[in-house]
């Protein structure tokens, strides 16, 4: 599997915050933290806008890097991503992404 597909699945090659961070863009790290705020209920500053992917070495948003329960169980339990994992079909940590990105589902399934 590709580096950037997250442990959740989600391809971080079409992720706002690492598009912006690829391309030093200011403006966009502006809108997305502003929509993250606004979706999460949380202060997100632009600054906090960089990441190069959620299995990827190198910098990571604050939530990826540290707060996120589906990187730190697969992190934890040495998977690959979660598409390793024995739970994952019945997995409620996972679920709130695969449920609404068959995308993801489908890039774990492989
Ligand atoms: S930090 Fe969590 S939700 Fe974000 S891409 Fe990684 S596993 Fe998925
Ligand atoms: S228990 Fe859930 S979050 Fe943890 S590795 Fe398995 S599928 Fe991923």
């Amino acid at each position: 599997m590709k580096q950037l597909i997250a442990y959740c699945g989600l391809d971080c090659e079409k992720c706002q915050a690492y598009i912006a961070t690829v391309n030093n863009d200011d403006a966009l790290r502006k809108e997305v933290a502003a929509k993250w705020s606004e979706w999460n209920k949380a202060d997100i500053t632009p600054g906090m806008i960089n990441c190069l992917g959620c299995r990827a070495d190198g910098v990571k948003t604050p939530y990826c890097a540290s707060l996120c329960p589906i990187r730190q169980c697969a992190l934890g339990r040495q998977f690959g991503t979660c598409g390793d994992c024995p739970e994952m079909d019945g997995c409620g940590k996972l679920s709130p992404i695969t449920g609404n990105n068959p995308a993801a589902l489908k890039n774990l399934k492989g």
